[in-house]
């Protein structure tokens, strides 16, 4: 068993549920109704519901999500939206691409997500939104972001691929979701995400119905009416096999976080006493869904080939920040801008955490790990 931990494990998440699966898949070809079929609109509701949100969209993926909720939020070329550099490159990207300037802020060392003491210091009149990127499923510090986006006439976009299932508690004992918080929230069911299907998916969420039917809208090629083009849009659709698969998983989705939990303080017990680890930290408030178990050490790439050796796969999220990646060197960042980001970068290493990961096989990777570090 030992021989065979994975970082994911899809297969064995699938064979737990492959007769309903199957028989939602089937009915979908019986149907063959590939596009916007009944399913999607069901998951949509199904998912609003699970978030107990006002309007769920769902569209091809989580980086089309983004583009979506920037265009439906009106902003231009030239406008400015705050993001974590010490993310994944979507949020980003979709922003360029639109000709809207990725501005970066650092982070905290021990959520990984946007350091809120350092997001007034680069809003600037340009200024039109804070993406909250909820990172490896641990949520933002939502309360004081809010406040310097209220202060601020800002918007907030939520970034929830990697949190869906994620919470945080308010200062006045509120517990709302991540993805329900901010004006709008992006949503990813790549298959490795805490709902994942079997393919390319997203969604957006919000209880703005202004923006929510403009989403739809931009979606749909900014068509109104058939042949009818009101706006400048994209052509991103959930296929309708993948809604129906997800349809099936959501039931689930709450029983794979409480695993993903469970192995998140299996892990935290074990490393509680190697001084030489790091361990994720759940912040105050914050409900944590383990979408990835990111440690820190020293002499990572050392320790991440002697664990290889021993069979234990890991992986590094992200190797580099945004701010010193080639393609967004026209934003006119250097090395040094953000020293949390770039240590980070040197220091993470996420240890596999999935839905089927076993006790038994978390020992494996920490004696391993121990192991590894020893050999240093
Ligand atoms: C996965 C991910 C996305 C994009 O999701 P896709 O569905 O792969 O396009 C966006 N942001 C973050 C933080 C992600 O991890």
């Amino acid at each position: 068993m030992v021989n065979s931990i994975k970082m994911v494990d899809l297969h064995g998440q699938y064979l737990k549920i492959k007769g309903e699966v199957d028989q939602a898949m089937q009915e979908v070809i019986d149907s063959s109704a590939f596009i916007n079929g009944k399913p999607v609109q069901a998951f949509s509701l199904q998912l609003a519901g699970y978030l107990g949100a006002k309007h769920v969209v769902t569209c091809a993926n989580g980086t089309d999500a983004l583009q979506i909720s920037y265009q439906s939020l009106g902003f231009n070329p030239g406008d400015e939206v705050i993001m974590p550099t010490f993310n994944y490159v979507a949020a980003a990207e979709a922003a360029a691409l639109l000709g809207i300037k990725p501005v970066f802020a650092d982070v905290w060392e021990d959520s990984f997500n946007i350091n809120e003491n350092l997001i007034e210091e680069v809003i600037t009149p340009a200024t039109k939104a804070i993406v909250v990127v909820h990172l490896f499923g641990q949520p933002a510090n939502m309360e004081p972001i809010l406040e310097i986006a209220r202060r601020h006439g800002l918007k907030v976009i939520e970034d929830n691929a990697q949190s869906l299932g994620s919470a945080y508690k308010f200062s006045n004992g509120v517990r709302k979701l991540t993805g329900t918080i901010g004006d709008i929230s992006i949503h990813s069911f790549f298959p490795t995400k805490n709902l994942g299907c079997f393919g390319d998916g997203g969604a957006l969420s919000t209880n703005d119905e202004d923006l929510a039917k403009k989403a739809l809208m931009i979606s749909r090629h900014g068509q109104g009416q058939k042949y009818s083009y009101e706006m400048i849009g994209c052509n991103s659709r959930l296929d309708t096999l993948q809604a129906a698969i997800l349809s099936v998983k959501l039931n689930s989705l709450d029983s794979y976080i409480q695993h993903r939990r469970e192995a998140g303080m299996i892990y935290g017990e074990l490393l509680q006493n190697l001084s030489a680890v790091f361990p994720p930290v759940e912040g105050i408030g914050a409900y944590h869904t383990y979408n990835q178990y990111v440690i820190r050490l020293n002499e990572r790439d050392k320790v991440k080939e002697e664990l290889k050796n021993l069979g234990v796969p890991t992986m590094i999220y992200y190797p580099s920040p945004l701010h010193l990646q080639k393609a967004y060197a026209y934003l006119g960042y250097k090395q040094g801008d953000f020293p949390v980001s770039e240590k980070l970068c040197n220091e993470v290493l996420a240890l596999p955490i999935h839905t089927e990961l076993v006790r038994a096989e978390q020992e494996y990777v920490f004696s391993s790990l121990i192991k590894s570090i020893n050999t240093l």
